[in-house]
Protein backbone atom coordinates (compact mmCIF):
# COMPACT_ATOMS: atom_id res chain seq x y z
CA UNK A 1 0.00 0.00 0.00
CA UNK A 2 1.32 3.42 -0.68
CA UNK A 3 2.19 5.42 1.78
CA UNK A 4 -1.58 7.70 2.62
CA UNK A 5 -1.62 11.45 2.66
CA UNK A 6 -3.21 12.67 6.35
CA UNK A 7 -2.80 16.06 6.48
CA UNK A 8 -1.30 15.33 10.26
CA UNK A 9 1.51 13.53 7.85
CA UNK A 10 1.79 11.08 5.59
CA UNK A 11 0.74 7.93 7.18
CA UNK A 12 3.22 4.95 7.00
CA UNK A 13 2.30 1.11 6.66
CA UNK A 14 4.06 0.06 9.63
CA UNK A 15 5.93 1.92 12.39
CA UNK A 16 7.75 -0.39 15.01
CA UNK A 17 8.11 1.24 19.08
CA UNK A 18 11.29 0.00 20.96
CA UNK A 19 15.18 -0.48 20.08
CA UNK A 20 15.46 -4.36 21.55
CA UNK A 21 16.40 -7.16 20.03
CA UNK A 22 12.54 -7.67 19.20
CA UNK A 23 11.67 -4.23 17.96
CA UNK A 24 14.91 -4.21 15.67
CA UNK A 25 14.55 -7.91 13.99
CA UNK A 26 10.75 -6.49 13.68
CA UNK A 27 11.49 -3.08 11.97
CA UNK A 28 14.38 -5.46 9.32
CA UNK A 29 11.92 -7.99 9.00
CA UNK A 30 9.49 -5.31 7.79
CA UNK A 31 11.68 -3.36 5.48
CA UNK A 32 13.12 -6.71 3.99
CA UNK A 33 9.74 -7.71 3.21
CA UNK A 34 8.99 -4.70 1.00
CA UNK A 35 7.20 -2.97 4.38
CA UNK A 36 7.71 0.79 4.39
CA UNK A 37 8.07 1.31 8.00
CA UNK A 38 9.52 4.05 10.64
CA UNK A 39 11.29 2.70 13.71
CA UNK A 40 11.04 4.96 17.00
CA UNK A 41 14.00 3.86 19.21
CA UNK A 42 17.36 5.00 20.33
CA UNK A 43 20.94 3.08 19.98
CA UNK A 44 22.60 2.71 23.67
CA UNK A 45 24.02 5.54 24.82
CA UNK A 46 27.41 5.98 24.71
CA UNK A 47 28.82 4.33 28.23
CA UNK A 48 26.09 2.19 28.71
CA UNK A 49 26.59 -0.65 30.88
CA UNK A 50 27.09 -3.30 28.54
CA UNK A 51 24.17 -6.39 27.98
CA UNK A 52 26.23 -9.50 29.06
CA UNK A 53 23.63 -12.15 28.68
CA UNK A 54 23.40 -14.60 25.91
CA UNK A 55 20.21 -16.09 24.27
CA UNK A 56 20.40 -19.62 23.22
CA UNK A 57 18.74 -19.45 19.53
CA UNK A 58 17.08 -22.52 17.88
CA UNK A 59 16.76 -22.99 14.10
CA UNK A 60 13.82 -21.17 12.91
CA UNK A 61 15.84 -17.70 14.98
CA UNK A 62 19.12 -18.41 13.09
CA UNK A 63 16.86 -19.03 9.72
CA UNK A 64 15.48 -15.04 10.72
CA UNK A 65 19.04 -14.44 11.02
CA UNK A 66 20.60 -15.68 8.06
CA UNK A 67 17.42 -14.02 6.11
CA UNK A 68 17.67 -10.40 7.49
CA UNK A 69 21.55 -10.91 6.15
CA UNK A 70 22.55 -10.56 9.86
CA UNK A 71 24.20 -13.70 10.51
CA UNK A 72 27.81 -13.11 9.17
CA UNK A 73 27.96 -10.10 11.87
CA UNK A 74 26.88 -12.51 14.91
CA UNK A 75 28.15 -15.83 13.75
CA UNK A 76 32.12 -15.50 14.96
CA UNK A 77 30.48 -14.74 18.59
CA UNK A 78 28.18 -17.25 18.97
CA UNK A 79 28.74 -21.26 19.69
CA UNK A 80 26.70 -24.30 18.41
CA UNK A 81 25.01 -26.03 20.84
CA UNK A 82 24.80 -29.92 19.64
CA UNK A 83 23.38 -31.29 22.90
CA UNK A 84 21.27 -30.98 26.11
CA UNK A 85 21.64 -32.69 29.39
CA UNK A 86 19.38 -32.69 32.30
CA UNK A 87 20.60 -33.50 35.80
CA UNK A 88 18.27 -34.00 38.62
CA UNK A 89 20.15 -32.16 41.09
CA UNK A 90 17.60 -32.15 43.77
CA UNK A 91 18.93 -34.54 46.08
CA UNK A 92 15.50 -36.16 46.29
CA UNK A 93 14.28 -39.64 46.80
CA UNK A 94 13.01 -39.94 43.86
CA UNK A 95 15.29 -38.48 41.71
CA UNK A 96 15.13 -38.30 37.74
CA UNK A 97 17.94 -40.18 35.66
CA UNK A 98 20.22 -38.04 33.71
CA UNK A 99 18.86 -37.01 30.09
CA UNK A 100 20.77 -36.06 26.99
CA UNK A 101 19.26 -35.18 23.98
CA UNK A 102 21.34 -34.85 20.86
CA UNK A 103 20.81 -32.23 17.60
CA UNK A 104 20.42 -35.21 16.12
CA UNK A 105 17.76 -36.69 17.88
CA UNK A 106 16.06 -34.03 16.15
CA UNK A 107 17.55 -34.80 13.00
CA UNK A 108 19.59 -31.31 13.30
CA UNK A 109 23.54 -30.40 13.43
CA UNK A 110 22.54 -28.10 15.88
CA UNK A 111 19.49 -27.14 18.29
CA UNK A 112 20.51 -23.57 17.70
CA UNK A 113 23.59 -21.56 18.61
CA UNK A 114 24.37 -19.56 22.16
CA UNK A 115 24.99 -15.46 20.63
CA UNK A 116 25.69 -12.36 23.35
CA UNK A 117 22.79 -10.47 23.24
CA UNK A 118 25.36 -7.19 22.44
CA UNK A 119 27.11 -8.58 19.62
CA UNK A 120 23.28 -9.14 18.27
CA UNK A 121 21.90 -5.68 19.02
CA UNK A 122 25.40 -4.14 17.70
CA UNK A 123 25.13 -6.16 14.70
CA UNK A 124 20.90 -5.12 14.20
CA UNK A 125 21.74 -1.52 15.05
CA UNK A 126 24.24 -1.49 12.05
CA UNK A 127 21.77 -3.20 10.10
CA UNK A 128 19.60 -1.06 10.56
CA UNK A 129 21.15 2.00 10.06
CA UNK A 130 21.82 0.83 6.55
CA UNK A 131 18.19 -0.12 5.82
CA UNK A 132 16.87 2.05 2.73
CA UNK A 133 13.09 1.15 3.87
CA UNK A 134 13.99 2.00 6.98
CA UNK A 135 12.90 5.60 8.67
CA UNK A 136 14.78 5.48 12.16
CA UNK A 137 12.63 8.00 14.48
CA UNK A 138 15.21 8.39 17.27
CA UNK A 139 16.71 10.62 20.10
CA UNK A 140 13.37 10.83 22.33
CA UNK A 141 10.43 8.18 23.99
CA UNK A 142 7.33 7.63 22.36
CA UNK A 143 4.38 9.06 24.84
CA UNK A 144 1.08 8.57 23.22
CA UNK A 145 -1.30 7.09 20.42
CA UNK A 146 -4.30 7.82 19.22
CA UNK A 147 -5.45 5.09 16.68
CA UNK A 148 -8.90 5.49 14.54
CA UNK A 149 -10.20 3.46 11.35
CA UNK A 150 -7.49 5.15 9.20
CA UNK A 151 -4.51 5.61 11.38
CA UNK A 152 -2.79 5.19 14.32
CA UNK A 153 -1.08 8.77 15.54
CA UNK A 154 2.17 8.88 17.36
CA UNK A 155 3.87 11.57 19.69
CA UNK A 156 7.12 11.73 21.11
CA UNK A 157 8.29 13.71 24.22
CA UNK A 158 10.53 16.26 22.06
CA UNK A 159 6.83 17.03 20.18
CA UNK A 160 7.51 15.22 16.67
CA UNK A 161 4.15 13.14 15.68
CA UNK A 162 3.59 10.85 12.45
CA UNK A 163 1.77 8.24 11.44
CA UNK A 164 0.92 4.89 10.34
CA UNK A 165 -1.77 2.17 9.51
CA UNK A 166 0.12 -0.54 12.17
CA UNK A 167 1.95 -0.10 15.27
CA UNK A 168 5.02 -2.99 16.23
CA UNK A 169 4.34 -2.51 19.99
CA UNK A 170 7.92 -3.93 21.05
CA UNK A 171 8.45 -1.69 23.78
CA UNK A 172 8.84 -4.03 26.68
CA UNK A 173 7.26 -5.41 29.25
CA UNK A 174 5.82 -1.87 30.86
CA UNK A 175 4.64 -1.45 26.83
CA UNK A 176 3.12 1.87 26.54
CA UNK A 177 1.17 0.85 23.01
CA UNK A 178 -0.34 -2.10 24.59
CA UNK A 179 -1.95 0.29 27.22
CA UNK A 180 -2.56 2.66 24.92
CA UNK A 181 -4.96 -0.58 22.53
CA UNK A 182 -6.56 -1.14 25.42
CA UNK A 183 -4.83 -4.63 25.98
CA UNK A 184 -5.25 -6.24 29.23
CA UNK A 185 -2.85 -8.37 30.90
CA UNK A 186 -1.92 -11.25 32.94
CA UNK A 187 1.01 -10.65 35.29
CA UNK A 188 2.78 -12.25 38.23
CA UNK A 189 6.35 -12.94 39.92
CA UNK A 190 8.39 -16.10 41.38
CA UNK A 191 10.22 -15.71 44.35
CA UNK A 192 13.19 -16.68 42.35
CA UNK A 193 15.86 -14.15 40.31
CA UNK A 194 18.55 -15.34 37.50
CA UNK A 195 22.12 -14.67 38.40
CA UNK A 196 23.79 -14.49 34.84
CA UNK A 197 28.12 -14.53 33.66
CA UNK A 198 30.05 -15.33 31.37
CA UNK A 199 33.34 -17.76 32.76
CA UNK A 200 36.04 -19.52 31.16
CA UNK A 201 36.98 -23.34 32.15
CA UNK A 202 39.39 -25.84 31.81
CA UNK A 203 37.73 -28.99 30.27
CA UNK A 204 35.67 -28.53 26.36
CA UNK A 205 32.23 -28.27 26.93
CA UNK A 206 31.84 -30.60 23.24
CA UNK A 207 29.12 -28.07 22.49
CA UNK A 208 26.99 -29.92 25.45
CA UNK A 209 24.55 -27.06 27.50
CA UNK A 210 23.68 -28.60 31.22
CA UNK A 211 21.16 -28.39 33.38
CA UNK A 212 21.29 -29.07 36.42
CA UNK A 213 17.37 -29.13 38.40
CA UNK A 214 18.26 -27.88 42.01
CA UNK A 215 15.18 -27.15 44.45
CA UNK A 216 15.80 -23.12 43.90
CA UNK A 217 15.33 -23.42 40.31
CA UNK A 218 17.73 -24.85 37.40
CA UNK A 219 21.68 -23.96 36.81
CA UNK A 220 22.45 -24.17 33.01
CA UNK A 221 25.35 -23.75 31.65
CA UNK A 222 25.87 -22.56 27.70
CA UNK A 223 28.28 -23.18 25.47
CA UNK A 224 30.64 -20.19 23.87
CA UNK A 225 33.19 -20.23 21.39
CA UNK A 226 36.39 -21.88 22.94
CA UNK A 227 37.04 -23.05 26.25
CA UNK A 228 34.08 -20.82 27.96
CA UNK A 229 30.33 -20.42 29.11
CA UNK A 230 27.28 -18.46 30.13
CA UNK A 231 25.57 -19.26 33.37
CA UNK A 232 21.62 -18.89 34.07
CA UNK A 233 21.51 -19.73 37.39
CA UNK A 234 17.99 -19.67 38.96
CA UNK A 235 17.78 -18.76 42.89
CA UNK A 236 15.68 -17.22 45.43
CA UNK A 237 16.43 -13.79 45.12
CA UNK A 238 18.40 -13.31 48.38
CA UNK A 239 20.84 -16.20 47.67
CA UNK A 240 20.88 -14.43 43.86
CA UNK A 241 22.31 -11.16 45.29
CA UNK A 242 24.90 -12.93 47.73
CA UNK A 243 26.29 -14.47 44.72
CA UNK A 244 26.08 -11.65 42.97
CA UNK A 245 28.19 -9.45 45.44
CA UNK A 246 30.44 -12.28 46.58
CA UNK A 247 34.41 -11.76 45.73
CA UNK A 248 35.41 -12.92 42.63
CA UNK A 249 37.47 -15.92 43.84
CA UNK A 250 35.03 -16.94 46.52
CA UNK A 251 32.12 -17.46 43.54
CA UNK A 252 34.77 -19.00 41.36
CA UNK A 253 35.28 -21.45 44.18
CA UNK A 254 31.39 -22.05 44.39
CA UNK A 255 30.51 -22.45 40.56
CA UNK A 256 33.24 -25.17 40.57
CA UNK A 257 31.81 -27.21 43.53
CA UNK A 258 28.07 -26.68 42.04
CA UNK A 259 29.49 -27.95 38.35
CA UNK A 260 31.16 -31.22 40.12
CA UNK A 261 33.64 -30.96 37.73
CA UNK A 262 31.79 -31.15 34.82
CA UNK A 263 34.08 -28.06 33.15
CA UNK A 264 36.83 -28.74 34.95
CA UNK A 265 38.46 -25.74 36.95
CA UNK A 266 36.86 -22.09 36.19
CA UNK A 267 38.91 -19.42 35.23
CA UNK A 268 38.00 -16.05 34.70
CA UNK A 269 34.56 -14.42 35.32
CA UNK A 270 32.89 -12.15 33.18
CA UNK A 271 30.39 -8.98 35.27
CA UNK A 272 27.18 -10.86 37.38
CA UNK A 273 23.92 -9.50 36.83
CA UNK A 274 20.97 -10.70 38.61
CA UNK A 275 17.15 -10.64 37.11
CA UNK A 276 14.24 -11.26 39.03
CA UNK A 277 12.02 -13.61 37.69
CA UNK A 278 8.47 -12.80 36.27
CA UNK A 279 5.46 -13.65 33.86
CA UNK A 280 3.57 -11.50 31.45
CA UNK A 281 0.81 -12.63 29.44
CA UNK A 282 -1.36 -10.47 26.89
CA UNK A 283 -4.83 -11.01 26.03
CA UNK A 284 -5.66 -10.15 22.57
CA UNK A 285 -1.55 -10.02 21.36
CA UNK A 286 -3.31 -7.09 18.87
CA UNK A 287 -6.03 -4.53 18.64
CA UNK A 288 -6.44 -0.78 17.88
CA UNK A 289 -3.59 -0.74 15.06
CA UNK A 290 -1.42 -2.60 17.59
CA UNK A 291 0.53 -5.53 16.99
CA UNK A 292 2.35 -6.93 20.42
CA UNK A 293 6.11 -7.78 19.54
CA UNK A 294 8.58 -9.59 22.08
CA UNK A 295 7.77 -8.76 26.02
CA UNK A 296 6.04 -6.42 25.11
CA UNK A 297 3.25 -9.40 24.75
CA UNK A 298 4.59 -12.04 26.47
CA UNK A 299 7.28 -12.51 29.35
CA UNK A 300 8.85 -15.64 30.21
CA UNK A 301 11.20 -16.88 32.58
CA UNK A 302 14.82 -17.41 31.57
CA UNK A 303 14.09 -20.81 31.40
CA UNK A 304 14.74 -23.73 28.03
CA UNK A 305 15.29 -20.33 26.60
CA UNK A 306 12.36 -19.62 25.05
CA UNK A 307 11.23 -15.56 25.32
CA UNK A 308 13.92 -14.21 22.48
CA UNK A 309 12.81 -17.27 20.39
CA UNK A 310 9.42 -16.32 20.47
CA UNK A 311 9.97 -12.47 20.17
CA UNK A 312 11.68 -13.30 16.74
CA UNK A 313 8.76 -15.69 15.75
CA UNK A 314 6.86 -12.59 16.64
CA UNK A 315 8.36 -10.32 14.29
CA UNK A 316 8.94 -12.68 11.19
CA UNK A 317 5.12 -13.21 11.69
CA UNK A 318 3.88 -9.96 11.57
CA UNK A 319 6.58 -8.53 9.25
CA UNK A 320 4.75 -11.88 6.84
CA UNK A 321 1.02 -10.71 7.44
CA UNK A 322 1.59 -6.88 6.97
CA UNK A 323 3.68 -7.39 3.88
CA UNK A 324 0.54 -9.95 2.30
CA UNK A 325 -1.81 -6.73 3.59
CA UNK A 326 0.32 -4.50 1.71
CA UNK A 327 0.88 -6.33 -1.18
CA UNK A 328 -3.48 -6.93 -1.79
CA UNK A 329 -3.57 -3.24 -1.24
CA UNK A 330 -5.50 -3.81 2.21
CA UNK A 331 -4.60 -1.88 5.38
CA UNK A 332 -1.77 -3.79 7.41
CA UNK A 333 -3.23 -2.07 11.08
CA UNK A 334 -7.00 -3.36 10.02
CA UNK A 335 -9.03 -5.48 12.20
CA UNK A 336 -8.46 -8.54 9.28
CA UNK A 337 -4.66 -8.09 9.30
CA UNK A 338 -4.65 -8.01 13.52
CA UNK A 339 -6.57 -11.16 13.76
CA UNK A 340 -4.33 -13.21 11.73
CA UNK A 341 -1.65 -12.06 13.62
CA UNK A 342 -3.25 -12.43 16.74
CA UNK A 343 -4.48 -16.21 15.80
CA UNK A 344 -1.04 -17.24 14.44
CA UNK A 345 0.44 -16.37 17.61
CA UNK A 346 -1.90 -16.85 20.24
CA UNK A 347 -0.73 -21.36 20.95
CA UNK A 348 2.37 -21.08 20.34
CA UNK A 349 3.38 -17.90 23.33
CA UNK A 350 0.72 -19.47 25.55
CA UNK A 351 1.59 -23.09 25.15
CA UNK A 352 5.36 -22.03 25.84
CA UNK A 353 4.22 -19.90 28.70
CA UNK A 354 2.37 -22.34 30.47
CA UNK A 355 5.11 -25.08 29.95
CA UNK A 356 7.91 -22.65 31.40
CA UNK A 357 5.80 -22.02 34.31
CA UNK A 358 4.86 -25.51 35.49
CA UNK A 359 8.52 -26.84 34.48
CA UNK A 360 9.66 -24.02 36.81
CA UNK A 361 6.99 -24.53 39.62
CA UNK A 362 7.49 -28.27 39.58
CA UNK A 363 11.31 -27.94 40.43
CA UNK A 364 10.45 -25.60 43.72
CA UNK A 365 7.56 -27.21 44.76
CA UNK A 366 8.47 -29.05 47.96
CA UNK A 367 5.24 -31.60 47.17
CA UNK A 368 6.31 -35.13 46.48
CA UNK A 369 4.15 -36.06 44.03
CA UNK A 370 4.75 -33.65 41.98
CA UNK A 371 8.53 -34.44 42.31
CA UNK A 372 7.06 -38.27 41.11
CA UNK A 373 5.62 -36.96 38.13
CA UNK A 374 8.63 -34.44 37.30
CA UNK A 375 11.26 -37.61 37.51
CA UNK A 376 8.27 -40.31 35.92
CA UNK A 377 8.46 -37.41 32.97
CA UNK A 378 12.12 -37.22 32.63
CA UNK A 379 12.23 -41.27 32.52
CA UNK A 380 9.73 -41.47 29.93
CA UNK A 381 11.52 -39.16 27.67
CA UNK A 382 14.75 -41.59 28.08
CA UNK A 383 12.66 -44.55 26.97
CA UNK A 384 10.42 -43.56 24.33
CA UNK A 385 12.34 -42.57 21.14
CA UNK A 386 9.37 -40.63 19.24
CA UNK A 387 8.12 -39.00 22.27
CA UNK A 388 11.76 -37.88 23.16
CA UNK A 389 11.78 -36.79 19.43
CA UNK A 390 8.73 -34.59 19.47
CA UNK A 391 9.50 -33.19 22.84
CA UNK A 392 12.44 -31.97 21.51
CA UNK A 393 10.77 -30.82 18.19
CA UNK A 394 8.22 -28.80 20.14
CA UNK A 395 10.74 -27.29 22.44
CA UNK A 396 12.19 -25.75 19.36
CA UNK A 397 9.90 -25.02 16.97
CA UNK A 398 5.94 -25.05 16.95
CA UNK A 399 4.76 -27.49 14.82
CA UNK A 400 2.39 -24.84 13.32
CA UNK A 401 3.42 -22.83 9.91
CA UNK A 402 7.06 -21.42 10.11
CA UNK A 403 6.74 -17.61 9.11
CA UNK A 404 8.40 -17.11 5.32
CA UNK A 405 11.53 -15.39 7.08
CA UNK A 406 11.85 -18.36 9.18
CA UNK A 407 12.71 -20.76 6.03
CA UNK A 408 15.39 -22.06 3.72
CA UNK A 409 13.54 -20.63 0.44
CA UNK A 410 12.75 -17.34 2.03
CA UNK A 411 12.89 -14.12 -1.35
CA UNK A 412 13.12 -11.22 -0.68
CA UNK A 413 10.83 -8.76 -2.61
CA UNK A 414 12.55 -8.51 -5.94
CA UNK A 415 15.55 -10.43 -4.61
CA UNK A 416 17.41 -14.06 -4.80
CA UNK A 417 16.79 -16.27 -1.77
CA UNK A 418 19.15 -15.33 0.80
CA UNK A 419 22.00 -17.86 1.48
CA UNK A 420 23.95 -18.18 4.51
CA UNK A 421 27.34 -16.64 4.07
CA UNK A 422 26.08 -14.91 0.92
CA UNK A 423 27.20 -11.30 1.92
CA UNK A 424 30.92 -12.52 2.67
CA UNK A 425 30.33 -14.81 -0.65
CA UNK A 426 32.50 -17.70 0.43
CA UNK A 427 32.48 -18.57 4.42
CA UNK A 428 31.08 -21.59 4.48
CA UNK A 429 32.51 -21.45 8.09
CA UNK A 430 29.27 -18.83 8.71
CA UNK A 431 26.86 -21.49 7.90
CA UNK A 432 24.31 -22.64 10.78
CA UNK A 433 24.82 -26.07 11.44
CA UNK A 434 28.00 -26.16 9.30
CA UNK A 435 30.35 -24.38 11.74
CA UNK A 436 32.77 -27.36 11.84
CA UNK A 437 35.56 -25.11 14.19
CA UNK A 438 38.64 -25.77 14.78
CA UNK A 439 38.73 -25.83 18.88
CA UNK A 440 37.54 -28.71 20.19
CA UNK A 441 35.20 -26.80 22.46
CA UNK A 442 33.90 -25.56 19.88
CA UNK A 443 32.64 -28.37 17.93
CA UNK A 444 28.92 -29.62 17.49
CA UNK A 445 29.19 -33.05 19.00
CA UNK A 446 29.61 -35.30 16.17
CA UNK A 447 28.92 -38.62 18.15
CA UNK A 448 27.11 -37.06 21.39
CA UNK A 449 27.44 -35.56 24.30
CA UNK A 450 31.27 -36.27 25.98
C1 LIG B 1 18.69 -14.01 32.41
C2 LIG B 1 17.98 -14.09 31.09
C3 LIG B 1 18.40 -15.02 30.14
C4 LIG B 1 17.71 -15.15 28.92
N1 LIG B 1 18.12 -16.10 28.03
C5 LIG B 1 17.42 -16.26 26.88
C6 LIG B 1 17.78 -17.29 25.95
O1 LIG B 1 18.74 -18.05 26.15
N2 LIG B 1 17.04 -17.43 24.80
C7 LIG B 1 15.97 -16.62 24.54
O2 LIG B 1 15.32 -16.80 23.50
N3 LIG B 1 15.61 -15.63 25.41
C8 LIG B 1 16.30 -15.43 26.56
N4 LIG B 1 15.94 -14.45 27.43
C9 LIG B 1 14.84 -13.55 27.07
C10 LIG B 1 15.31 -12.36 26.23
O3 LIG B 1 16.43 -11.75 26.85
C11 LIG B 1 14.17 -11.37 26.08
O4 LIG B 1 13.09 -12.03 25.46
C12 LIG B 1 14.55 -10.20 25.19
O5 LIG B 1 15.68 -9.53 25.67
C13 LIG B 1 13.39 -9.21 25.13
O6 LIG B 1 13.62 -8.30 24.09
P1 LIG B 1 12.52 -7.22 23.68
O7 LIG B 1 13.09 -6.51 22.50
O8 LIG B 1 11.17 -7.83 23.58
O9 LIG B 1 12.43 -6.23 24.95
P2 LIG B 1 13.46 -5.17 25.52
O10 LIG B 1 14.85 -5.63 25.32
O11 LIG B 1 12.98 -4.83 26.89
O12 LIG B 1 13.28 -3.89 24.57
C14 LIG B 1 12.26 -2.95 24.73
C15 LIG B 1 12.77 -1.64 24.14
O13 LIG B 1 11.70 -0.70 24.07
C16 LIG B 1 12.18 0.57 24.46
N5 LIG B 1 11.04 1.39 24.90
C17 LIG B 1 10.28 1.20 26.00
N6 LIG B 1 9.34 2.17 26.07
C18 LIG B 1 9.50 2.96 24.97
C19 LIG B 1 8.84 4.12 24.48
N7 LIG B 1 7.82 4.68 25.14
N8 LIG B 1 9.27 4.68 23.33
C20 LIG B 1 10.32 4.13 22.63
N9 LIG B 1 10.98 3.03 23.04
C21 LIG B 1 10.58 2.46 24.21
C22 LIG B 1 13.19 0.26 25.56
O14 LIG B 1 14.07 1.34 25.74
C23 LIG B 1 13.87 -0.98 25.00
O15 LIG B 1 14.94 -0.64 24.14
C24 LIG B 1 16.60 -14.30 28.65
C25 LIG B 1 16.19 -13.36 29.60
C26 LIG B 1 16.87 -13.25 30.81
C27 LIG B 1 16.39 -12.24 31.84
Amino acid sequence: MPAHHTGFETALPAVVVGGGPAGLAAALALARSGVETALVASPPAAGAPPDTRTAALFAGSIRLLVNIGLWDAVAGHAAPIAAIRLVDDTGGLLRAPETSFTARDAGLEAFGYNVPNQALVDALWEAVRAEPGLRLVAGSLLVEIKADAERARLTLGDGRQLAARLVVAADGRKSLCRAAAGIATRSWSYDQAALTCTFAHSRPHHAVSTELHRNAGPLTTVPMPGRASSLVRVERPAAAERLKSLPEAAFRDELERRLQGLLGSIGEIGPRAAFPLSGLTAEPFAQSRVALVGEAGHVIPPIGAQGLNLGLRDAATIAEIAAAAVARGDDPGGPQALDAYARARRIDVTSRVWTVDVLNRSLISGLLPVHMVRGAGIAALNLLGPLRRAVVREGLEPSGPVPALMRDDFRAPGGAAARPGDRSGDRSGDRPGDRSGDRAGDRPAASGPA
